[in-house]
């Protein structure tokens, strides 16, 4: 068997071990396994019974054993920009994943590591609501084999682009996100160039390292969100942690090594970090740099107070960036009305488990109280 081959069985092995285990055990060809790996990462099936090339008992006998999806599809927001899903995990959890559509005709798959997230930052709603657990492999996979089934079936497309901009902080579950990247890039499972495959962090710089030292070409996004230290330390609470000083430097690090530009996402925040004074200090540390800011405009929501700034305040320092030559784009808040800032759709679901499992609480309470 090749080393290729080898290398892409091993893969298989980490999303679907009790699978493998249970083939091995039954002594079947290595070929079967090739087979169920096609049907799932390029057929998107979503029962064995539909692998027509697998004899029909194993199929029976797969089925009988095994769920090939964890997830259910709890509800879907759609807009003309976005698709937005809303899954239940096995464990009760809720976990969302974006599908945006541009105008250029890509379709980018905006994943979650986490369900919530325990960094905190203070803007963000997925922070706002108590971190549950990291994600395992096989839900990594699940988000792209739904978006891709549902692509497929409603537009005959597929993701183009991959973010890691959902719940959550990917290096904070870098053992099984370095898994789903090689998953969402080989040719033999989804085949996303690595190019068109981008992590976002706020900064875990031991696991920055490593993402780094990775050998294939994917892309980089840090979230900022502010200008100097001081900020960013009150707003994003890892900054005290990993200073911006040694995020710059590492972010350096990456463009030494593979040579292309980092993104850095900057939500504007009325009267926080949206002044010119904040502008220019964003202006002196993207100077020299091989570096590209996205801005945004603040999506409100009920998971804190902060509030969207100006449009006109946010045109001025869009230009004024602009006009000290720094790279920048400002990005369309896409769907402001379908609750598209990351971890709103889970968090409105996870208050409404909460609430139900305060008045089971309250019912039995009252039940050994009567009693
Ligand atoms: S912005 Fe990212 S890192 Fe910060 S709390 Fe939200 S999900 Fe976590």
């Amino acid at each position: 068997m090749s080393q290729e081959i080898q290398d892409s069985l091993l893969l298989f092995r980490e999303i679907y071990p009790e699978i493998v285990e249970f083939l091995e055990e039954k002594k079947t060809p290595k070929f079967r396994i090739k087979q169920i790996q096609h049907a799932i990462f390029k057929e998107y099936i979503t029962q064995f019974s539909q692998i027509t090339t697998l004899p029909k008992h194993l199929r029976e006998e797969l089925d009988e054993k095994f769920n090939l999806e964890t997830f259910t599809l709890i509800e879907a927001h759609k807009t003309s920009e976005i698709t937005k899903m809303l899954f239940k995990t096995f464990d009760g959890q809720f976990v969302e994943c974006v599908i945006i559509f541009h105008n250029d005709n890509r379709r980018t798959l905006c994943v979650s590591s986490q369900i919530f997230c325990a960094v905190g930052c203070k803007f963000c709603a997925t922070g706002a609501t108590t971190f549950k657990r990291s994600l395992t492999t096989k839900e990594m996979v699940e988000q792209l084999v739904f978006a891709q089934r549902y692509l497929k079936n409603n537009f005959e497309e597929e993701v183009t682009n991959i973010v890691f901009m959902g719940m959550g902080e990917p290096l904070l579950n870098f053992n099984v996100v370095k898994i789903a990247l090689q998953v969402y890039n080989s040719q033999d499972y989804f085949g996303i160039g690595a190019r068109h495959i981008t992590v976002s962090t706020s900064g875990v710089l031991p696991k920055l390292k490593e993402f780094i030292q990775m050998q294939e070409q994917f892309r980089l996004a840090i979230s900022l969100h502010a200008p100097n230290n001081e900020l960013r330390s009150e707003i994003m609470p890892i900054n005290r942690r990993y200073p911006l000083n040694d995020l710059m430097a590492m972010c350096d690090e990456y463009v030494a090594l593979k040579n292309k530009r980092v993104s850095y996402e900057y939500v504007l925040i009325n009267g926080i970090n949206d002044s010119l004074n904040h502008a220019k200090e964003l202006v002196d540390l993207m100077q020299h740099r091989l570096a590209h800011v996205n801005l945004l405009m603040y999506n409100e929501h009920e998971f804190s107070d902060y509030t969207r700034p100006k449009y006109d305040t946010v045109m001025n320092f869009f230009n004024y960036l602009k006009s000290r030559g720094i790279e920048v784009s400002l990005r369309k808040s896409m769907g402001k009305d379908s609750e598209s800032a990351c971890g709103q759709l889970s968090g409105h679901a996870q208050k409404e488990k909460d609430k139900k499992n305060a008045q089971q609480m309250e019912r039995s309470t009252q039940a050994v109280i009567s009693y």
